[in-house]
C-alpha cells in the first residue's frame, strides 16, 4: 500500500445526532448539511440514494425498501440514532424533476409532503423506537410541511 492522502480523523466511537435520509442532488448538499447544523443533527449518519424517501414511499421493489430501512436500523444500533430525518427536494429528477408538475411549485410541494408521510409511517412501523421528521429542501431554504387537517388535534 502507498499513502496518497493525509488527515487525521477522529477514531473514537460517536452517538449520532440522526440517521438523515436524502436525496444525493448535490445541489442540496450545502443547505441541508447547514440546515442539519441548526435543527442539532450535524452528526448524522446519512443514507444518500437518488431520490432519497422515495425508496420507501414509492419503492420499485420490496429490496429496495427493506434495504433502506435496514441502513436506518443499522444507525440506530451502531450509532444510537434516536432521530430519522427525511429530506425532500424541489426538481428532484429521481421524480421526474419540477417539470412533471408543469411549473405548479404548489402541487409539486404537496406531492413531495405526501411521499414524506408515506416513507415516515413506513419507518414508524418498522422503527417503532425513533422519532420522525420530515422537511422539503428548496432552492430558497429548508420547508417544514403543515400537518395535514386529518393529523391536528385543535
Ligand atoms: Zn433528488
Amino acid at each position: 500500500m502507498r499513502k496518497r492522502f493525509h488527515l487525521d480523523s477522529p477514531a473514537a466511537h460517536y452517538q449520532a445526532d440522526a440517521a438523515v435520509l436524502w436525496c444525493f442532488d448535490d445541489r442540496m448538499t450545502l443547505v441541508v448539511q447547514k440546515f442539519l447544523k441548526r435543527i442539532g443533527a450535524a452528526r448524522a449518519d446519512s443514507v444518500r440514494i437518488a431520490g432519497g424517501a422515495m425508496a420507501l414511499a414509492s419503492p420499485t421493489s420490496e429490496f429496495e425498501q427493506k434495504y433502506v430501512l435496514d441502513q436506518l436500523g443499522l444507525s440506530q444500533k451502531l450509532h444510537r440514532a434516536q432521530r430519522v430525518i427525511l429530506i425532500a427536494h424541489r426538481d428532484c429528477g429521481a421524480y421526474g424533476g419540477s417539470a412533471r408538475f408543469r411549473g405548479d411549485a404548489e402541487a409539486e410541494a404537496a406531492f413531495h409532503s405526501a411521499e414524506l408521510a408515506r416513507a415516515a409511517d413506513v419507518i414508524r412501523t418498522a422503527l417503532p423506537e425513533v422519532s420522525v421528521e420530515s422537511y422539503f429542501a428548496d432552492f430558497d431554504g429548508v420547508w417544514e410541511f403543515d400537518l395535514a387537517p386529518s393529523a391536528r388535534s385543535d
